[in-house]
């Protein structure tokens, strides 16, 4: 599952309250050039990669997509998504649009989501009280917003993130939802088969002579 917003829009905030609430669903750590903010950790919140090292991956055919944000490189590592999959569970991707892109192309059933901000005005106070960027980079990651918001339509789905609680809520019913798509569940074939055995057993004259027995 892909989440993109543009940059306050609240995606590592509704990333973080959907994992805590769901043990099908994992967050996928990116790698990234940028450098550390105050708070972050390395592994949790992303691989923190010098440039040589982000080339080296990138040449060894280490990123399932990336791009560049900032002025700076991220990408998703293969080896994160397949430890994911590896657990059986869904992977959340808090993705820019033009890594969102790659993997729709890659993978047509991937879930995307795009969080909108509830106005510009709230988008703009989230992001300076989040603190984490100099005024600079706040007015470029504003500037960029525009470009991201275009980009909504190509989504599955979207969320505004007006009240956090509904927001999460939204998010965990689509993750709900997609997840019970017959393709997705693995156990529906095994399921159906026991099912239909259920049933024919059932009708069998010997279940309907212990039936009659019993009453
Ligand atoms: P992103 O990961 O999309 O850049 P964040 O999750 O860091 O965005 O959110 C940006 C800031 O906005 C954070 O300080 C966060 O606590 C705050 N925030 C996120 N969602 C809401 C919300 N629904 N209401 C108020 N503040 C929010
Ligand atoms: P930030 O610096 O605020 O953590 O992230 C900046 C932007 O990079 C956000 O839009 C975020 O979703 C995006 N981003 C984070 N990790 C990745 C990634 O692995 N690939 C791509 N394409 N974008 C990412």
């Amino acid at each position: 599952m892909v989440v993109s917003s543009p940059s306050g829009g609240g995606k590592s905030t509704i990333a973080r309250k959907l994992v805590q609430g769901r043990d099908d669903v994992a967050f996928s750590v990116s790698a990234t050039t940028r450098p550390m903010r105050p708070g972050e950790t390395e592994g949790k919140d992303y691989y923190f990669l010098s440039d040589e090292e982000f080339d080296r991956r990138l040449e060894s055919g280490g990123f399932l997509e990336w791009a560049t944000y900032g002025g700076r490189r991220y990408g998703t590592l293969v080896n994160e998504v397949q430890r994911i999959f590896g657990e059986g569970s869904h992977a959340l991707l808090d993705i820019e649009i033009e890594g969102a892109r790659q993997v729709r192309r890659q993978f047509p059933d991937a879930v995307t989501v795009f969080l909108l901000p509830p106005s510009g005005a709230a988008l703009a106070a989230r992001l300076r009280g989040r603190d984490t960027e100099s005024v600079e980079q706040v007015a470029r990651r504003l500037a960029r917003a525009q470009e991201e918001l275009r980009a909504a339509s190509e989504y599955d789905y979207v969320v505004v993130n007006d009240d956090l609680v509904v927001a999460v809520e939204q998010v965990a019913a689509i993750v709900e939802a997609e997840s019970l798509r017959v393709p997705r569940q693995q156990e529906f074939a095994g399921l159906l088969e026991q099912l239909q055995r259920g049933v024919a057993e059932a009708q069998s004259p010997a279940s309907q002579q212990q039936k009659e027995t019993r009453s």
